[in-house]
């Protein structure tokens, strides 16, 4: 968005990126509107729920609400891929009780009392007598005891009532599920429909799988891998070079593998996301009693705390903005813990340090990494950037400046999916012809937006010759109001 070519919009002062699912709690142009107003820098789409009507008036509220805020926001369209679910009860529901006898039969429809249909058609060839099953999020457990012509004959271990369409999970069997439904392939026709700017794909397993959804949608799009299976985390480093971000899927790696291994998984993606020069998040039941109260716990402050400690680009909100009560109040309490713990972390120099990228030996890593540097040798607050595809901008990002990425950009799509990267202000500019014009154009910007006052140094990187989508390659310190200085 410009006035007169002139670019707008000032940075939000947060560097941790907020991310929002939109649900029936946030249906109308208002809602989505005050989710941007406190600070949601991406919409999440759950392709998990909902129809296409429904995510279409997402997108356009969502659209429209960036434009009256001055603010790209980015759409994430979360595909649901190849999750396993039970079919329907009489009632809606059934009472599993611990110790009693079921039979998981074939189907999605309703089953015959004292069954449960799953939809996975070879379930009699895949799981093994002594294998876990996993009901609900891992509410009920069963242990399969015999093979049966029409079924799997299982013991109920830990009890529950499982309701219609409740996720079901073989932590120790290997599937043999497709990396893309027939649902995913529709959806993702319909993404590119709708021009989104990432696309999250659920339960991959390996490169190979990230490789399925790129073949589905608009080239170019980035692909971030949610890391929600045991084997995403065996085949981790392959999944980290072919998507462009990875997303820690908190609630299903917390039905897969026992729950105390989240907290160090966590840890553990965040950094080797970081190392690998992709996008890194943190997700599920970050403020999660703000479903249903207006204050989240001090368990859950600190929660979103240690995952900002620990490198997170972005944090997300699932349940506590689709479907709770107070979805504006989640997204404003994530807005000021992330600000507070930042501002804290640079006070204490406790900033992530993070050496060369090893991935990305090139002049554009390079660079940044130089920019990054010399900002902080000569404590200087901002760094402009001028980027056509963003990559800059992320680079900036990954190596964790104290201060603030301008990035200019000229198009519209960068713009959205820089609202994703940590400590990234994505502004809109046109192209120039020199490099002096470049800098003439970001001076004149930081200047008039107050972002700098005169006199203040600041470190440009940029691609020359420019608008031939040249690799960044050059960086030039500048003393904001020296061009105008120097004319008088
Ligand atoms: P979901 O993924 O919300 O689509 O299930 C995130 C997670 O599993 O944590
Ligand atoms: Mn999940």
């Amino acid at each position: 968005m410009t006035t007169n070519g002139d670019p707008v919009g000032i940075p939000s002062g947060r560097q941790t990126k907020i991310i929002a699912t939109l649900g029936p709690a946030v249906e109308s142009a208002a809602a989505v509107s005050a989710l941007v107003g406190a600070g949601m820098d991406v919409a999440r789409l759950n392709f998990s729920h909902g129809d296409h009507d429904g995510h279409r008036r997402f997108a356009d509220w969502v659209r429209a609400a960036a434009l009256e805020h001055g603010r790209p926001v980015a759409i994430l369209q979360d595909i649901q891929g190849p999750k396993l679910r039970v079919g329907r009860f009489p009632g809606g529901a059934v009472e599993l009780p611990t110790g009693a006898e079921v039979l998981l039969v074939l189907g999605d429809g309703r089953a015959a009392p004292g069954t449960i249909a799953i939809d996975y058609p070879y379930l009699l060839d895949d799981v093994e007598p002594g294998e876990p099953v996993l009901l609900a999020d891992g509410l009920i457990r069963l242990e399969v005891l015999k093979r049966l012509p029409d079924g799997l004959l299982s013991r109920v271990i830990e009890g529950g009532v499982l309701g219609d369409h409740k996720g079901v999970a073989f932590p120790d069997t290997s599937l043999q599920v497709p990396a893309v439904t027939d649902k995913d392939r529709t959806d993702l026709a319909f993404g590119r429909e709708l021009g989104v700017d990432y696309v999250a794909a659920s339960f991959v397993r390996s490169a190979d799988d990230i490789g399925r959804v790129v073949e589905l949608i608009e080239p170019g799009t980035p692909v971030i891998a949610k890391i929600e299976l045991a084997a995403a985390l065996a085949n981790l480093d392959e999944i980290l070079v072919a998507a462009q971000g990875a997303l820690v899927a908190r609630g299903d790696l917390g039905v897969q593998l026992p729950l105390q291994r989240v907290p160090l998984i966590q840890q553990d993606i965040l950094r080797r996301a970081n190392r690998s020069g992709i996008i890194s998040i943190t997700a599920t039941e970050m403020l999660e009693s703000m479903t249903e109260s207006p204050r989240p716990t001090r368990a859950e402050v600190t929660d979103v705390a240690s995952a900002i400690i620990g490198g997170t680009d972005a944090v997300m909100l699932s349940a506590e903005t689709a479907v709770g009560r107070y979805p504006v109040r989640a997204v404003e309490m994530m807005d000021a813990i992330c600000r507070e713990v930042e501002s804290g972390l640079r006070e204490s120099e406790g900033v992530i340090d993070i050496a060369f990228l090893e991935s990305r030996p090139n002049f554009a890593s390079a660079t940044a990494k130089a920019a990054v540097d010399t900002a902080a040798n000569l404590k200087l607050k901002t760094i402009a950037a001028f980027t056509e595809s963003g990559n800059t901008a992320l680079l900036l990002s990954k190596y964790r400046p104290h201060g603030r990425i301008i990035a200019f950009s000229p198009e519209e799509v960068t713009r959205r999916r820089m609202a994703l990267m940590w400590g990234v202000t994505p502004i809109a500019a046109e192209r120039r012809d020199s490099t002096d014009l470049m800098i003439a154009l970001a001076e004149k910007y930081l200047e008039r937006s107050g972002v700098c006052e005169e006199g203040e140094g600041v470190v440009v990187v940029a691609g020359i010759p420019p608008n031939q989508q040249a690799s960044t390659n050059l960086m030039k310190l500048h003393v904001v109001g020296d061009r105008r200085r120097r004319r008088r």
